[in-house]
């Protein structure tokens, strides 16, 4: 058996190699490593892909955020409502920004932001919601939307795991994840589903306004070379990253398809464990598997996790600590106790190995072992 990784990208660039390698070689014979035509065709393949008017790439998924915020004229003091079940890299640029992160709590299903607890967060100062499509799925949308407009905010959703995710709405259209609200943002972060090899990011927008400013910050807020109208980050993609987008991005559906397969694999092998429970699919989004997250009877999870690894399985904990209970963003305002899904979670999560990679022999190896942790 080939050793389990979490994510196998070694195997995954030994099948596109040649692809790659052919790429990486045209852009290194024409020097053109910055702004060149790789990254303007990449974004208009992205976007075509998406169904969204304006993809701009830039340098990672918390850029991608931070230039949102920015775009936006997100100010000190407003308040943004976001979920604390999430990577940290979305709480961050809105604490840097000197804007005042509020959390709520997530759905014990989807994990993914609870919009009726959104909705007990909105104040006067609340200017933006960022739902964060985790580990794959689209956050439910529509009332997220409902709400949103009904007290005048923007919606910025970081999208940084749920690139080809689709939507539908109750009236029975779809939309892709991270094109619905007035802002999207991905990662291109090597292990995520869309990935790269180095760092990357993108943002998506249908109004066009709005991407001429996003642009602009992206720039040093700047339109016209030395002449800077607002304040800017440089952020930007380069060349060799967009040479690999673009062969990755033609097989994404296909590596969709691997990590359901794989998930399904899992699925069916733990139906009968009753300390396990499956992570649930959203009845309104398809499931991207950017992680298999499933959640462990309180109190067995650290017990199984290391079982795995010692036999030659790796498992991670996306999160052990949710945003509101880290040193950096505690706040009287969301003390311990407070977002109870949330806190649940952070001690009942347990991701297994998923990528484009596993093959059955592997799968069979993993869902045996996790077995064995319960019937010893
Ligand atoms: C990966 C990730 C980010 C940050 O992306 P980088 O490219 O690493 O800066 C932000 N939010 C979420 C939810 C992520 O998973």
């Amino acid at each position: 058996m080939k050793a389990i990784q979490m994510v196998d990208l070694v195997g995954q660039y030994q099948k596109i190699k040649s692809e790659v390698d052919v790429a990486m070689q045209r852009v290194l014979d024409t020097a053109s490593f910055i702004s060149g035509p790789e990254v303007k065709e990449f974004e208009k393949e992205l976007a075509a892909y998406l169904g969204v008017k304006e993809v701009i790439a830039c340098a990672n998924g918390t850029d991608a955020l931070q230039i949102a915020m920015m775009a936006l004229g997100l100010k000190p003091d407003d308040e943004v409502i976001t979920p604390s079940f999430t990577f940290v890299a979305t709480v961050e640029v809105v604490a840097l920004l000197g804007i005042v992160p509020v959390f709520a709590d997530v759905l014990p299903g989807t994990y993914n932001m609870d919009p009726a607890d959104v909705k007990r967060k909105i104040t006067p100062k609340t200017r933006a919601i960022v739902p964060v499509h985790l580990f794959g799925q689209t956050a439910d949308m529509e009332p997220i939307m409902a709400l949103a407009k009904e007290h005048d905010l923007f919606v910025i959703e970081d999208n940084c795991q749920a690139v080809g995710s689709t939507y539908t709405f109750s009236n029975g259209t779809n939309q892709k994840a991270g094109t619905i609200g007035h802002i999207g943002t991905t990662s291109f972060f090597p292990s995520k589903n869309l990935g790269c090899y180095g760092d990357g990011g993108a943002i998506f927008t249908n109004d066009e306004e709005l991407a001429k400013r996003l642009r602009k910050v992206c720039n040093h807020g700047s339109d016209v070379r030395y002449y800077h109208e607002v304040v800017g980050v440089n952020s930007r993609l380069d060349s060799l990253q967009a040479a690999v987008l673009r062969i990755k991005l033609r097989k994404l559906e296909e590596y969709d398809a691997a990590r359901n397969a794989a998930a399904a694999f899992y699925d069916q092998a733990f139906a009968e464990l009753n300390d396990i429970t499956v992570p649930q699919r959203s009845p309104n989004s398809t499931h991207v598997f950017h992680q298999y997250t499933m959640r462990v009877t309180e109190g067995m999870r650290d017990g199984l996790k290391q079982h795995l690894e010692a036999n030659g399985v790796p498992a991670m904990i996306y999160y052990p600590v949710s945003c509101h209970m880290q040193a950096a963003y505690k706040s009287a305002r969301c003390p311990e106790g407070s977002l109870p899904v949330t806190e649940q979670l952070t001690r009942e999560v347990l991701s297994l190995p998923m990528s484009t990679e596993l093959d059955n022999e592997q799968l069979t190896h993993i869902t045996n072992t996790v077995k064995s942790y319960f019937k010893q």
